[in-house]
């Protein structure tokens, strides 16, 4: 009881009877406190205070952990791959600004730090960073490879990219060199025609068949034989997809699906093969970029196999404020009611997205994230009403990564009076996406690692299982989030950070974050 880990590094230990600690486990007692919420024929509300017991078990052996990028060659893979090396390295390099070293800015894992407690002497708040709080792998020791289209070399795909430093470049690039993206699947149709020229690296068959998903099976587990790694997590980060019409008999469920792939249907995108291979091969999946990927077959089949799916594209910059900013406004009691969003870019992201298709999947998944604040605020907007919003995107070479984001935030304030609110953000989109790509391992790795159930009182609620085959908890990383069918998405900014924090929190016995400080405000 209580008793503190033997030989771990741990940071902490909870001092509780609901916590134990044995060489391999962290098991925890959790008291899920809810309130369940009826409505009376005279329309009042009736709330209910509720308790469940749920028991977590965290597995503390952190593996060797492997990622494997489809896009490896891109900006975000070649920007995420030099700067894991260069954090390993802890390489310092000279800029113009004079020097600069490694870091994990812009990884919430990596870069944030959470409360623990209040110091019992001070009463001073205790943060420790995130990644203190339960046995996580580190990013440093992630071995990286995956597959691209292109099959230039990490370390010309890192110029081609156009993001780092040359001096940083000049540290990394020997080991980039010998890194060589795997030849991976290409349909023409689902990305933009101006892709083509890069295509050269090729798995051979330009319509899905079942030897491509045993190709990427084949390599998933040739990539962990020859790391020794002990799990393997893919991430899609290759250019955004047109969507997937989803069709009866061929996507709509998981047979379906595999059907369709062994015909060779052409409405079966590379992404959605990837999954499917990921799927079958147990390793975690999670698609960075807009696209329908998860069709609701490939959802189906993840579930069958108890596997961990994520997504839907990143949320590095416009969406990550928009997110943030109007959940404070709506909070606020401030009534936005129009949002316009320009973009202009100049990489190779910005020239698949200059194509209809492709810009239309990006166009759905930045336009539905103000719905769940703005319908939970029924006071301000009636049923159905909602804020005009509009996304543009346009391909501009010369900013190249470097990219524009122009937001027009409109709102009605008090007595008829408006508030304008205009956001120009400029930063390189690869050095906010590859922080993301680092907390979207390390977070999906640890949720493997995590077991609950919910405690009753007979013998046969011994037995734990796993999370939600659709990890909902990386929401915070993800522009369109992925949550199991049927379940309300959230999209406020802090209400996911929330989540993702205290689910942790709870597998090591630790209440919610709350901001009440009583302790300070009692007499
Ligand atoms: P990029 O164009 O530089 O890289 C994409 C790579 O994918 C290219 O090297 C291309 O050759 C490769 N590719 C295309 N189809 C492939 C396939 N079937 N298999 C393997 N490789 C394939 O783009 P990027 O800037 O690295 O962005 C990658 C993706 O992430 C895009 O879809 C983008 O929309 C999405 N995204 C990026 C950000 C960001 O901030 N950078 C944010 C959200 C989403």
């Amino acid at each position: 009881n209580g008793a503190g880990p033997s030989s771990t590094n741990d940071l902490f230990v909870v001092d509780s009877p609901n916590v134990v600690y044995t060489d391999t486990e962290i098991k925890s007692k959790y008291t899920y406190r809810t309130t369940s919420v009826t409505q009376g024929s005279d329309g009042k509300y009736v709330a209910t205070p509720k308790e469940t017991l749920y028991g977590f078990k965290v597995d503390r052996k952190v593996p060797k952990v492997g990622c494997m990028l489809v896009g490896w060659g891109g900006n975000n893979g070649s920007t995420v791959t030099a700067g894991i090396i260069a954090n390993r390295r802890g390489l310092v390099w000279d800029t113009r600004e004079g020097k600069r070293a490694a870091n994990y800015y812009g990884s919430v894992v990596m870069g944030s730090t959470i409360k623990l407690g209040t110091d019992t002497n001070t009463g001073k708040e205790i943060n420790i960073p995130f990644h203190d709080l339960l046995p996580m792998t580190h990013p440093n020791d992630l071995v990286i490879g995956g597959w691209d289209i292109s099959s230039m070399n990490l370390a010309d795909a890192m110029d081609r990219a156009a993001v780092l430093e040359p001096t940083l470049k000049g540290l990394v690039r020997k080991e980039m060199a010998l890194m060589k993206p795997l030849p991976s699947i290409y349909y023409p149709d689902f990305i933009a025609a101006n892709q083509e020229e890069r295509a050269d690296n090729l798995i051979p068959g330009s319509k899905t068949c079942m030897a491509h998903v045993e190709q990427i099976r084949k390599d998933i587990r040739d990539f962990k034989a020859a790391h020794g790694l002990d799990k393997v997590i893919v991430q899609w980060t290759a250019n955004t997809e047109r969507y997937a019409d989803i069709l009866e008999g061929v996507n709509d469920t998981a047979d379906n699906l595999l059907k369709a792939i062994e015909s060779g249907h052409e409405e079966v995108a590379p992404s959605t093969v990837f999954a499917v291979a990921c799927i079958l091969e147990n390793a975690p999946f999670i698609n960075g970029s807009p696209q329908n990927t998860f069709v609701p077959g490939a959802i189906q089949l993840a579930e069958k196999h108890g596997a961990f799916i994520g997504g839907d594209d990143f949320k590095s910059g416009q969406t990550k404020m928009k997110s943030a900013l109007v959940d404070f406004l709506i909070s606020a009691g401030i009534k936005l009611t129009s949002i316009a969003s320009y973009n202009h870019l100049g990489n190779n992201d910005g020239m698949n997205l200059s194509s209809q298709r492709q810009f239309r999947s990006k166009e759905i998944s930045k336009s539905n994230v103000v719905d769940d604040m703005v319908a939970a605020n029924t006071v301000l907007y009636k049923e159905g009403e909602h804020p005009d919003h509009t996304v543009v995107i346009k391909y501009m070479l010369t900013v190249g990564d470097n990219k524009r984001a122009l937001d027009e935030y409109y709102a009605e304030i008090f007595m008829g009076g408006h508030q304008t609110i205009s956001i120009f953000n400029v930063c390189e989109d690869s050095l906010l996406a590859s922080p993301l790509i680092i907390d979207l391992v390390v977070v999906s790795e640890m949720m493997t690692r995590i077991q609950w159930k919910a405690h009753g009182t007979d013998a046969s609620d011994e037995k734990y299982s796993s999370f939600h085959s659709v990890l909902s908890v990386l929401s915070y990383m993800l522009k369109a989030p992925l949550t199991p069918p049927g379940t309300p998405v959230i999209n406020a900014l802090a209400k996911q950070r929330a989540a993702l924090t205290n689910i942790f929190r709870a597998c090591v016995g630790l209440e919610p974050e709350n901001d009440m400080t009583l302790e300070h405000k009692l007499f």
